[in-house]
C-alpha cells in the first residue's frame, strides 16, 4: 500500500495555503524530502487553485522588446515587484517573438535569446515570490520566413493585396480568423502552458486587424452564408450583417479553442482575452460575461479630449456583465497620444489620476511597462506609492457592493447596426454627456 502524503506549500501564508495532495506513493519521509529537495517530485510550478482569478489584487506587466534577453536587470523587477506588493505578473512569452526557448517551426525566436530562457526564468523569480502568473501571446504579426512558408496565414486587404504591417516592415499582418491562429497559435498555446504550467494566457491583439479577404476568409464565409465576403461597412447590407454574426462566432470559437487546450494542461488556467469594453465593443458583452473568469481594461491612458473619468467608465461597463469576477485596468506609463511612445514618462499626477479612478470603480490596478530595460525612471516611486496604498486598503476593496439607484444602459445592438461608422458621433458621444453629467452631479450609478 502506498502511502499518503500532504504536502503543504504556502504561497502566501497571509492569504492562501496550496495544498498539494500526493497519494499512492511508496516512499518514507525521509525520501519523499530528498526527492523533494532534488526537485523530483513536486512540478517546478505548483499549480495555483482552481478560481485563483479572484486573488491577485495588484498586477505588473513586464512586455518585453526583442533585445531585452540578456540586456535587462531581472533582480530589479523582482526587487520591484516585491516592494509594490504586485501579486501577480502578465509577462511576455511568445506569438510574434518569441522569449523562451521554443521547439516550435517558424515560431520566431528574439535574436538575442540566444540559449537562455528569459520568461522561464522570470517565470521561476515571480512564482517564488508567491505570484500568480500568467503568459502573454501576440499573435497578430508575423515574419517573413511565416510568409514564405504560409502565404496564406496572412491577412489580405480589400483589393487583394497581403498586408504589411503599419509600423515595421519587417513584419506582415496575419489574419486572425483562419489557421495561423487555430492551429499555429494553438501549438504556441499548449507549448507555453506544458513548459511553464502557467496560470493563463493572455492575448494581446489575438482578434485581428479589421477585414481580412484571404483564402480562408473568403471561403469559411462562404461555407458558412453562400454569399461573398461583404465591400461595404453599411450594417444595412445583408453580407455585412451576416458577415458581422460570422465574425463574432468566429472569435468566440477560437477563444473556446484556446481555453479547453489550456484547461486540459493545465485545469486551474484560461484563456484571458484582451477583449471586452462598452457599446462600441465589438464582441458581445454578455458572452464574454460568461467565458471569461476575470476580464483586464486595457485603457492604458487618456488621450485626446478624454475626460479623466474614462477608465472609471471601463469598470463600469465591465461590471454589468461580469457581475462580481475580479477586473482589472491596464494601464502605461507612457503617453498615449498620437506621438505614442512606450519609453516616454507622463507625469505624476496624471499617472495618480488614471489609476485612482479606476480603482474607485473597481478596477484592480495593473501597469503595464514595455521595454524591461527603463530609461526614464520618474514613474517608478509613483507607481509604488499609489500600489502602497492600494496594499494598505486592500480590505476594503474586496466585496464591495454598489449603492448606486440610477443605472445607465448601453447597447451593443444599438452602436453596431444604428452607429454603425458613426457609432462614435451618434452613439458613444451622447452617453458620454449622460455619463459626464451624472459626474458632476455627484450621483451614483
Ligand atoms: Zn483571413
Amino acid at each position: 500500500m502506498g502511502k499518503k502524503v500532504t504536502v503543504v506549500v504556502s504561497l502566501r501564508p497571509a492569504e492562501f495555503i496550496h495544498e498539494i495532495v500526493l497519494s499512492g506513493l511508496k516512499m518514507n519521509r525521509r525520501d519523499f524530502i530528498q526527492s523533494a529537495l532534488a526537485g523530483a517530485l513536486l512540478p517546478a510550478a505548483p499549480l495555483s487553485p482552481p478560481e485563483w482569478y479572484d486573488r491577485p489584487m495588484r498586477w505588473a506587466q513586464l512586455a518585453f522588446v526583442e533585445d531585452d534577453p540578456g540586456n535587462y536587470d531581472q533582480a530589479f523587477w523582482l526587487d520591484y515587484f516585491t516592494r509594490v506588493h504586485a501579486d501577480a505578473a502578465c509577462l511576455s512569452a511568445g506569438g510574434c517573438v518569441a522569449f523562451y526557448p521554443t521547439k516550435i517551426p517558424l515560431h520566431y525566436r528574439s535574436r538575442w535569446l540566444r540559449n537562455s530562457d528569459t520568461f522561464g526564468d522570470l517565470v521561476r523569480g515571480c512564482r517564488e515570490l508567491g505570484m500568480n502568473v500568467i503568459a502573454r501571446t501576440d499573435p497578430h504579426a508575423v515574419h517573413q520566413d511565416v510568409y514564405a512558408a504560409h502565404p496564406d496565414w496572412i491577412a489580405v486587404d480589400a483589393t487583394g493585396k497581403k498586408r504589411k504591417h503599419w509600423a515595421d516592415p519587417d513584419l506582415w499582418v496575419t489574419c486572425a480568423l483562419g489557421p495561423y491562429n487555430f492551429d499555429f497559435m494553438t501549438k504556441v498555446t499548449e507549448e507555453i502552458v506544458t513548459l511553464y504550467k502557467v496560470d493563463g494566457i493572455f492575448s494581446n491583439r489575438w482578434a485581428g486587424s479589421g477585414m481580412c479577404y484571404c483564402e480562408h476568409c473568403r471561403q469559411n464565409f462562404k461555407d458558412f452564408a453562400q454569399m461573398d465576403l461583404p465591400r461595404t461597412n453599411d450594417p444595412q447590407n445583408a453580407a455585412r450583417r451576416t458577415y458581422m454574426v460570422w465574425h463574432q462566432q468566429r472569435l468566440f470559437e477560437l477563444w473556446r479553442l484556446w481555453d479547453a487546450k489550456i484547461k486540459a494542461i493545465n485545469p486551474n488556467a484560461a484563456y484571458l482575452a484582451n477583449a471586452g469594453g462598452g457599446a462600441l465593443s465589438e464582441l458581445d458583452m454578455s458572452i464574454i460575461g460568461q467565458l471569461a473568469p476575470t476580464l483586464f481594461a486595457d485603457r492604458q491612458a487618456r488621450h485626446g479630449v478624454n475626460p479623466p473619468w474614462t477608465n472609471g467608465k471601463n469598470a463600469k461597463e465591465y461590471r454589468a456583465t461580469m457581475g462580481h469576477k475580479s477586473i482589472a485596468g491596464i494601464f502605461s506609463v507612457g503617453l498615449e497620444e498620437d506621438y505614442r511612445w512606450k519609453d516616454s514618462v507622463q507625469s505624476a499626477d496624471e499617472i495618480r489620476l488614471w489609476v485612482a479612478d479606476g480603482i474607485a470603480q473597481g478596477l484592480r490596478p495593473w501597469f503595464t511597462k514595455f521595454n524591461a530595460k527603463p530609461i526614464d525612471r520618474r514613474w517608478l516611486p509613483v507607481v509604488a506609492e499609489l500600489y502602497q496604498w492600494h496594499f494598505d486598503n486592500s480590505r476594503y476593496l474586496r466585496n464591495e457592493e454598489p449603492l448606486a439607484n440610477i443605472a445607465m444602459v448601453y447597447s451593443q445592438q444599438t452602436a453596431a447596426f444604428y452607429g454603425a461608422e458613426k457609432a462614435h458621433t451618434k452613439v458613444e458621444d451622447h452617453a458620454l454627456g449622460f455619463y459626464h453629467a451624472l459626474v458632476e452631479a455627484r450621483i451614483p450609478f
